[in-house]
C-alpha cells in the first residue's frame, strides 16, 4: 500500500488540494466546500477477517487517508487512546436481536454516544499535527448535546488546543450538560447561550469570521463537516462486517449524514454490503430529497431523537459530489441554488445515482415511541430514541436479501427521560454516566448576542 500521497479536494472545486493534516485542522475548504479524498483507497482483504481487533482494523483502514501528513506512530497512539477509553473489548460489539437482525453498539465510549469514536481520534491526531507544526488551534463548536460532550472529553487537557463549546441553555439533557461542564480542564470553555441551537450555530459562524481570534493561532470547528471525523467512523463498519462474516444492509440513524456517509465511503473502498439506509426522524429533508427528488428546507421540529433534528444535513453535499461523478461544478450549482432558493430539484440522472448510493426513510415520533416499547418487550433491549428510529426502519426492510444491522448510536440512559415515558422506568445509567456523580460544573451563561460571545471567547483565549 502506498501511503505517501493522500490528498483532499473540495466538493466545490475552487480550493487548493490539501493533505490530511490541513483538512483536519482547517475543517471546511476555503471555497466553502467539503473535503473529499482525491481517490478512495481499497480495503485490504485482511481488514474484514474474523477476530481482528478494532486497533488492527483501524491500522488497516486509516493510513491510506493520512498518508505521510502526520508523525510516524501518531495513528497507532491515537487508536490506543481510543480503545483504552471504551469499556467493551470489541469497542463496537455486534449484538444479535433475532434471525437476520443485529444492533451495532457504538455507545461504549467516554460519553456513551457514537461521536466518541471519531472525536477521540480527531483530538489525538490534531494534537500530533500541531506538535509537529508548532501551531496552536482554537476550536469552536455549537452543540445540541452529544457533539459537545464528546469534544470536551476528547480535547480536555490537549495543551495546543483550546475548545469553546456553545450549547443552548436548559435545552440539552442534564446528563449531556454535566458531561460537558464537569470536566475540569483549563483549555475548555462551556458557553450556555440564552437561545436555541440555531442561535448557537449563528454565533459560531460569526466567531469563525473574527480575524482577531486568529491572533492566537488557527481557528476551526469540529462538527461533522470535518473529513477526519468521517474517516474515524469508517473502521466500525469494517468491524461490523468482520464480526458478522457476511454482507449486510446497514441502517443508520441520521442527522447531518456524517455517520451514514462514512458507511457509503466503505462501499467505495470495496466493502461488500447490501446497501445503506439513512433513517431520519420527522425532520425528513434527506428522505424527501432521495425519495421525491427535491431537496428543500423546512424549519426543524423537536423530537425525542434530538441529535437528528437537522433539516439541512451538511454531509449531503459529499453524497451529491460522489453521485454526480465528482462533478464539482454541478455540486456547487446544487448547493448554491439550495442556499438561494431554499429548494433544488435533481435531474433524473443525478437522482438515480443518489438512490444507488443510499436509500432513506423517515420514521415519525409515534413509530419511534412504539419501537422503544417493542424493543423492550420483544428482546429485553432498552434503546435510545435515535436507535429506535433505525430499528423501526430496519424492521420495515425485507430481510430476504440478507441480514440487517441497525446502528445503535447512544446509550439509552443519555435520554432516560424520554425512554422512561414508554417503559415506565429510567434506564440503568451507563457506567460513564454513573461516574459523573455530582462533580462541580463549570459554565458561563451568555446572551445570544455576537458581542457577548466574542468577549467571552476573547477573555478565554487571551
Ligand atoms: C449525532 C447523532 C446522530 C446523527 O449522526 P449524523 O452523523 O449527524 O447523521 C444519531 N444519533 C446520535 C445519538 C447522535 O449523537
Amino acid at each position: 500500500m502506498t501511503v505517501s500521497s493522500a490528498h483532499y479536494l473540495s466538493t466545490r472545486g475552487q480550493a487548493p488540494r490539501a493533505d490530511f493534516a490541513e483538512a483536519l485542522l482547517r475543517g471546511m475548504a476555503l471555497d466553502g466546500g467539503l473535503y473529499m479524498p482525491e481517490a478512495w483507497p481499497t480495503l485490504s482483504a485482511q481488514a474484514t477477517r474474523e477476530g481482528r481487533s478494532y486497533k488492527a482494523i483501524g491500522m488497516d483502514v486509516l493510513p491510506a487517508f493520512i498518508g505521510d501528513a502526520l508523525p510516524a506512530g501518531a495513528l497507532a497512539r491515537a487508536l490506543d487512546t481510543l480503545v483504552a477509553g471504551f469499556d467493551h473489548p470489541a469497542v463496537t460489539p455486534l449484538v444479535q436481536l433475532e434471525d437476520g437482525l443485529f444492533l451495532l453498539e457504538l455507545f461504549h465510549g467516554p460519553t456513551a454516544a457514537f461521536k466518541d469514536l471519531a472525536m477521540q481520534l480527531v483530538a489525538s491526531l490534531a494534537d500530533e499535527a500541531l506538535q509537529a507544526s508548532g501551531e496552536r488551534l482554537t476550536l469552536l463548536t455549537a452543540t445540541s448535546g452529544d457533539t459537545g460532550a464528546a469534544a470536551v472529553r476528547a480535547f480536555a487537557g490537549k495543551d495546543r488546543i483550546r475548545l469553546v463549546v456553545l450549547h443552548p441553555l436548559d435545552r440539552v439533557s442534564a446528563v449531556q450538560r454535566r458531561q460537558m461542564t464537569t470536566v475540569q480542564a483549563d483549555n475548555v470553555l462551556n458557553l450556555a447561550v440564552r437561545g436555541d441551537f440555531d442561535d448557537c450555530q449563528q454565533l459560531v459562524k460569526g466567531l469563525l469570521a473574527e480575524e482577531a481570534l486568529r491572533e492566537h493561532g488557527r481557528l476551526s470547528s469540529v462538527n461533522s463537516i470535518n473529513w477526519a471525523r468521517l474517516a474515524g467512523q469508517i473502521p466500525y463498519y469494517v468491524s461490523a462486517a468482520a464480526q458478522l462474516g457476511e454482507p449486510a444492509t446497514f441502517v443508520v440513524p441520521t442527522g447531518n449524514f456524517g455517520d451514514a456517509f462514512a458507511g457509503v465511503a466503505t462501499r467505495h473502498m470495496g466493502l461488500e454490503t447490501h446497501g445503506f439506509i439513512a433513517a431520519v426522524n420527522q425532520n425528513d429533508a434527506l428522505a424527501r430529497a432521495i425519495n421525491n427528488g427535491v431537496y428543500s428546507r423546512r424549519p426543524a421540529v423537536e423530537s425525542g431523537s434530538v441529535s437528528m433534528d437537522v433539516q439541512a444535513p451538511s454531509n449531503f453535499e459529499r453524497l451529491v459530489f460522489e453521485a454526480s461523478g465528482r462533478d464539482a461544478e454541478r455540486t456547487r450549482g446544487v448547493f448554491e441554488t439550495f442556499a438561494r432558493d431554499g429548494a433544488v430539484a435533481f435531474e433524473p440522472d443525478l437522482l438515480a445515482s443518489l438512490r444507488a448510493e443510499v436509500s432513506a426513510v423517515s420514521i415519525d415520533e409515534t413509530e419511534t415511541r412504539a419501537e422503544i416499547a417493542h424493543a423492550h418487550q420483544r428482546w429485553g433491549q432498552v434503546v435510545c430514541p435515535h436507535t429506535a428510529v433505525a430499528l423501526a426502519a430496519a424492521r420495515r426492510h425485507d430481510r430476504a436479501s440478507g441480514p440487517v444491522i441497525a446502528l445503535s448510536t447512544a446509550h439509552a440512559s443519555k435520554f432516560g427521560g424520554f425512554v422512561s415515558q414508554m417503559l415506565g422506568f429510567e434506564p440503568e445509567p451507563a457506567p460513564v454516566i454513573q461516574a459523573l456523580g455530582d462533580r462541580p460544573e463549570r459554565l458561563t451563561i451568555i446572551d445570544k448576542a455576537p458581542d457577548a460571545a466574542l468577549s467571552a471567547v476573547r477573555a478565554f483565549t487571551a
